[in-house]
């Protein structure tokens, strides 16, 4: 599987998308980052 690095915007911190992301039922993915705290939503995903 493919799991993609992401870097917070915030504090560019770089993550594991697994580890960062987290799935809603809306099909909508939220960003949480481990180190600085902050919350993305509506993350588009490269995902064909
Ligand atoms: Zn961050």
């Amino acid at each position: 599987m493919l799991n993609p690095i992401v870097i917070c915007p915030d504090c560019h911190a770089q993550e594991k998308l697994d580890s960062v992301l987290t799935a809603q039922s809306n099909q909508n993915v939220i960003y949480r980052c481990k180190k600085c705290g902050c919350e993305i939503r509506d993350i588009q995903t490269s995902k064909g």
